[in-house]
């Protein structure tokens, strides 16, 4: 399961309020992608939604269970970033393994999960690297993987894809579109590229200034934009 409900979420860095009261529901084993312009506050939504920065107001739900205040280790969330933040002395293995290790799982199962995470996302013959020795798309994938053995019931990618060049970028998006259908779970996905959001999106989420301006199916959207700033958005002609 991993069933999402935002109620009523703001959030304010001191005086300025730049979440301004989002709902949003996404159902469990959706694809939901969330654009906007730069600044709208998506990163800023991830970030509270995988606990890492606090809700000023509002609720965070995950499969009925308020998950507001509980610490990002408690919410079997796994976020991946756009930079790959990984470990630069730490083995590939090692790196995906962490997770599981810091929690206290055993050895045995931490290399079942690596190795199975490996598999998926073709890594497995460089689980001995570091990540000095392999490229963007591979760290990439690594910080994927470093997702994926922690089971989550709900993946966050921030605009994972932005510091790959093109031909890479459509390679991984194929790949994350064929991981979502394998393991079936909840994905949240900001990206600013109109192609990312209607290839892998079941519902688009438009954001302006810290409000939902527009949600759908990317076709509904395409097909009926509210406004011409969600058409601007989802590149439908004027
Ligand atoms: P996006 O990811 O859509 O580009 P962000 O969520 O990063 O937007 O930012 C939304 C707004 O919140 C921006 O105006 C940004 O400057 C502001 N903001 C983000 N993080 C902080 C912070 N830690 N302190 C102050 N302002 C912030
Ligand atoms: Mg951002």
């Amino acid at each position: 399961m991993g069933q999402l409900t935002l109620s009523g979420v703001t959030k304010s860095f001191g005086p300025v309020e730049v979440i301004k009261g989002v709902d949003l529901e996404v159902a469990d084993g959706e694809f939901c992608v969330f654009v906007g312009p730069s600044g709208c506050g998506k990163s800023t939504l991830l970030r509270m939604i995988a606990g890492l920065e606090d809700v000023s107001g509002g609720t965070v739900t995950l499969d009925g269970r308020e998950i507001t205040n509980l610490p990002p280790a408690r919410r079997e969330i796994a976020m991946v970033f756009q930079s790959y933040a990984l470990y630069p002395h730490l083995t590939v293995r090692d790196n995906m393994g962490l997770a599981l290790k810091q929690a206290g799982h055993a050895k045995a199962e931490i290399r079942a999960a690596t190795d199975r995470a490996a598999t998926m996302l073709s890594l497995d013959a460089l689980l001995d690297r570091r990540p000095a020795e392999l490229s963007g798309g591979q760290r990439q994938r690594v910080a994927i993987g470093r997702a994926i053995v922690r089971r989550p019931k709900l993946f966050l990618f921030d605009e994972p894809l932005s510091n790959l060049d093109a031909a890479l970028r459509v390679q991984t998006r194929i790949e994350i579109a064929k991981l979502h259908r394998d393991l079936g779970a909840t994905m949240v996905y900001v990206t600013h590229d109109q192609v990312e959001a209607m290839t892998l999106a079941d519902k688009i989420v438009v954001l302006r200034a810290g409000k939902v301006e527009q949600t759908g199916a990317p076709m509904q959207l395409y097909n009926d934009p509210a406004n011409t700033f969600v058409a601007g958005f989802i590149g439908s002609p004027q």
